[in-house]
């Protein structure tokens, strides 16, 4: 039996095409290029038109600041599997700020901004309702507590963070810090 119109066989596609398409599935907004070099296949992805990695056949090479190694050898995945590989690669992304989503729930690795909730809204004062903005239609549960959408479309000017209660959108430098004392102030004032 001959299927002709099978789905891509992923194990036929080189390593570094089959990890460039699972990262950029989990890396909203990132950009793929494929450039052909001495019969290698290049996938570089960048993020806001800055490159943030290039994968060759070898392996793959960081242009985004990581504490932890420039680049990831594909023989790692002969050790410890594709999937962990990738996931690395996505960590390192989420550490350098950038908004990734893990290889195994929708949950997104680190916060690309801290935001505390004792932070308040310039415009309502009031703290709780500031959440990060992520471009998209839904939203897992898991991380509506942390972000809120807003359409493709809407340009925010740089803007990072909204707040929900009011519907301020802006930058975190803009919130009020502090709206409640500390409990070292409140000891302070006690004595
Ligand atoms: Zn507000």
């Amino acid at each position: 039996m001959i299927e002709d119109e099978s789905p891509a066989d992923s194990a036929a596609l080189p390593t570094q095409e089959l990890v460039a398409q699972s990262i950029l599935s989990r890396f909203p907004g990132a950009a793929l290029a494929r450039h052909e070099k001495e019969r290698d296949a290049i996938f570089e992805i960048s993020f806001e038109e800055k490159l943030l990695l290039r994968l060759d056949g070898r392996g793959a090479r960081y242009f985004f600041p990581s504490r932890r190694k420039r680049t990831v050898k594909w023989e790692k995945i002969t050790v410890v599997g594709l999937p962990r590989v990738i996931d690395y690669i996505l960590r390192d992304l989420a550490e350098a700020n950038y908004e990734v989503i893990s290889t195994t729930n929708t949950q997104i690795l680190k916060r690309p901004i801290h935001v505390s909730r004792h932070m308040g809204c310039p415009e309502c004062k009031e703290g709780g309702g500031i959440k990060i903005l992520v471009r998209g239609e839904t939203l897992a549960a898991e991380n509506s507590e942390i972000y809120t959408t807003i359409t493709p479309d809407t340009d925010v000017v740089g803007a990072e963070i909204k707040c929900t209660l009011c519907g301020w959108i802006g930058i975190r430098s803009l919130l009020l810090r502090k709206m409640r004392r500390s409990r070292k102030a409140i000891n302070h004032e006690q004595r």
